[in-house]
């Protein structure tokens, strides 16, 4: 199976071209398919797996499916660590390029009022760290009501850094008709499966 062959938009076919990406990786194999079609996913995958473009790249191909004026948060993407949040963003902006959608990186030891400002200016898609995200939320400058896509990436590494009650006080107030993608290097013990009961709806298991 090609990339091609996912029924991805040609914008976003054109941007993975010129990445130079031929195969698709196991991952994306798997989850490209099932995101696109709409389910939860819970996903077990390593980094390095090419999971960042198995969650970036249904979750363009929903946004830009449908041309909505730049209101509101339409996806949110939570990581461990201002490094792989920012490496997401790195990610995005290539498979993003040939799309309207714009990303704002919103992590700790950054300027918070910039923050504020560049959030005022909707964004549609929000990538960040659990904690200052949450300050966002409860200043104002973040509104998750209208969220269509929420992805925990690393989410392991989340709980392990004891964001668990951050997590699900920014999941708490996203669209309850959203679409949930997790992703992590192992889902065992009692607080993931806490966030997994929590957090997805009848989710899709893929372990890879
Ligand atoms: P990730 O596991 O998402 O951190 O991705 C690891 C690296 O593999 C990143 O540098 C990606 O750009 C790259 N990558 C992801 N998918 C593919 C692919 N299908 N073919 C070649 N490289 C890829």
């Amino acid at each position: 199976m090609a990339f091609t062959d996912f029924g991805l938009s040609e914008r976003l076919l054109k941007a993975v071209d010129a990445l130079q990406f031929t195969q698709p990786t196991e991952v994306q194999l798997q989850a490209i398919p099932a995101a696109l079609a709409g389910d939860d996913l819970c996903v077990t995958a390593q980094t390095g797996s090419g999971k960042t473009a198995a969650f970036l790249l249904p979750l363009l191909q929903r946004l830009q499916a449908e041309d909505k004026p730049q209101a509101a948060t339409r996806a949110l993407i939570l990581l461990p660590t201002r490094e792989l949040a920012q490496q997401t963003l790195r990610e995005f902006s290539r498979f993003a390029r040939f799309t309207f959608l714009k990303a704002e990186l919103v992590t700790g030891g950054e300027g918070f009022k910039e923050q504020a400002a560049y959030l005022r200016k909707n964004p549609e898609v929000v990538i960040g760290t659990p904690g200052r995200l949450l300050e966002h939320l409860e200043a104002g400058s973040l509104l998750l009501d209208d969220v269509e896509v929420l992805v925990l990436d690393e989410a392991d590494r989340m709980l392990d850094m004891g964001f668990a009650e951050d997590v699900l006080k920014l999941v708490a107030p996203c669209n309850k008709e959203r679409q949930t993608l997790l992703f992590s290097a192992t889902v065992g013990g009692a607080a993931m499966g806490r966030v997994i009961d929590q957090v997805l709806r009848e989710p899709k298991f893929l372990r890879l």
